[in-house]
């Protein structure tokens, strides 16, 4: 967390960056997404109603065509009874019946229950004529439209307005007709929406039914729409493809910020590594300068001898750094080309340990191992020498002057490596997988003012891997580390 912190206050420019070129814009356009997508939902939904309320009045149209119809299509002909109107009397002609409001029985017949089978001279007198009666009334007094629903007859009973012909419909036959329509209409098998009557009484009207006019006892409903698998894909087309945007924003944002910050980081190291290359520099020319402005003063040798001990130590410093630079750059530039020799391993880290041995300490850095058989590698000499003396040297480093440091070859599997220990100030494990970057310098290297550039282990790795070789480290902050180098074994 405190990692973090410290990372985002020193990045705080490209945070701001970030934030305002990338992550506002793209929560901006996510904000705009939903709204699209909320708006897309509600324009569908109304799309949806429209298209029911339009459904709705066809079946109402078919209705009224089919039963007010009386041709062979309409519903007289499925009529369960017919009647007809003459002189205030209600004539049934297929029972012979002629029946006027004075022969109403006087029970209240509506409490009767649906007659069993077709209609008989005596239903027709006891429960069909009373209903006939109400429904004459009704119509005068235009309580409705020519058509009357009755519950306990389970019926309706129609009489075109204008005419005197009349009939009984069964409710279920005209249910039938009137959801085969609406199917039709919806173009459905099995549909969503469904016609039915509603018990005026008993039944409360759904909230997304559609009462019929004229015909207000019958009720239209959907269910609520099942999309299909395709319609649903349909639906889901546009948030799928807007999610797909904004993840892709935001996955963009987060390379471009990673991107950023990497340059930055990049160049701040860049800089730090022009300050250390100075430093480098300057303090082996400062002591030559210094020295050199002293050299005809001095009358005895053994003060000669010290001085031009000291002004040869900074000058092949300042040479094996220049060395270093100049290997460095022609790696940027892709040019560094290595030659290919037989070489023994141990050989060549003899030689590395006596150009950085210590004069004052001679047994700090030992040679374990060192009457083993030779170790064979294909290697260039010089820049093998070179990537041995770098990891000594930074063992020498980065512990205790007095404490030891183990070179030792050995063999694994098809490899010959060169391992070497030492039990200095170890390396965080956060920090080593980034010390074989170029430029890179540990957080104790700089808080203890180590000597150094940051580009050592670049250089060795880079020397290492051209080899076909690698490199590894085992370290632990305050025990100490052990780099390995490995090279292939050489063919006989
Ligand atoms: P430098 O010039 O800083 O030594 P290098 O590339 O050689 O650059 O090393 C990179 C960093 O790795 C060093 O700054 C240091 O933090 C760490 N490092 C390298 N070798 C050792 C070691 N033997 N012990 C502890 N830290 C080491």
């Amino acid at each position: 967390m405190r990692n973090l912190a410290r990372r985002l206050r020193r990045n705080q420019k490209v945070v701001a960056l970030f934030v305002f070129m990338l992550l506002l814009p793209a929560a901006a356009f996510a904000v705009l997404i939903v709204r699209g997508m909320r708006t897309e939902r509600l324009r569908v939904e109304d799309e949806n109603a429209q298209r029911r309320h339009q459904i709705v009045r066809l079946v109402e149209a078919d209705l009224k065509n089919w039963v007010f119809s009386a041709g062979a299509d309409g519903a007289q002909a499925d009529a369960l009874l017919s009647f007809e109107v003459r002189d205030g009397r209600i004539l049934f002609p297929r029972f012979g019946l002629s029946l006027s409001p004075e022969d109403s029985p006087q029970q209240r017949p509506f409490d009767s229950g649906p007659p069993e089978g077709r209609p008989t001279p005596e239903s027709i007198a006891q429960q069909y004529f009373p209903r006939i009666d109400a429904f004459r009334r009704d119509l005068a007094l235009g309580r409705n439209a020519g058509a009357q629903y009755f519950p306990r007859l389970r019926a309706i009973i129609v009489q075109a307005p204008g005419t005197t012909q009349g009939y009984v419909v069964n409710v279920a036959t005209v249910l039938a007709h009137v959801n085969a329509r609406l199917a039709d209409f919806e173009n459905r098998e099995s549909g969503s929406g469904k016609v039915w009557i509603r018990e005026a009484r008993t039944s409360e009207p759904p909230p997304n039914g559609f009462a019929l006019e004229g015909f207000s006892f019958f009720e239209v409903t959907f269910d609520e729409a099942r999309p299909t698998a395709a319609a649903w894909l349909h639906g889901q087309v546009f948030p799928f493809s807007m999610s797909l945007l904004v993840l892709v924003t935001v996955l963009g944002s987060v390379f471009v910020y990673r991107a950023i910050s990497h340059e930055t980081r990049l160049s701040r190291l860049r800089n730090d590594f022009v300050a250390a290359v100075s430093h480098e520099f300057r303090s082996p020319l400062s002591s030559i300068l210094a020295l050199s402005e002293r050299l005809d003063r001095i009358q005895d040798t053994e003060s000669l001898t010290q001085y031009h001990r000291i002004i040869r130590k900074d000058a092949l410093r300042l040479s094996a750094l220049v060395t270093r630079l100049l290997d460095f750059a022609l790696i940027e530039n892709g040019k560094k080309v290595y030659s290919r020799e037989r070489v023994d391993l141990a050989v060549a880290a003899r030689d590395a340990i006596d150009a950085c041995r210590d004069a004052g300490r001679p047994d700090r850095i030992r040679l374990l191992g060192a009457d083993d058989p030779p170790r064979w590698v294909q290697a260039d000499p010089t820049a093998l020498h070179h990537a041995i003396q770098n990891i000594i040297e930074n063992a020498a480093k980065y512990s205790p002057p007095e404490s030891p440091i183990d070179v030792q070859c050995h063999s694994v599997n098809g490899s010959h490596a060169i391992d070497v220990k030492d039990c200095g100030i170890g390396i965080p494990a956060v920090e080593q997988g980034r010390i074989f970057d170029k430029f890179y310098r540990g957080r104790h290297a700089a808080a203890l003012n180590v000597q150094g550039v940051g580009i050592g282990l670049a250089l060795v790795r880079h020397i290492v891997e051209s080899h076909g070789g690698s490199i590894e480290v085992v370290s632990q902050p305050g025990d100490g580390s052990r780099f390995s180098l490995r090279f292939p074994k050489a063919g006989a």
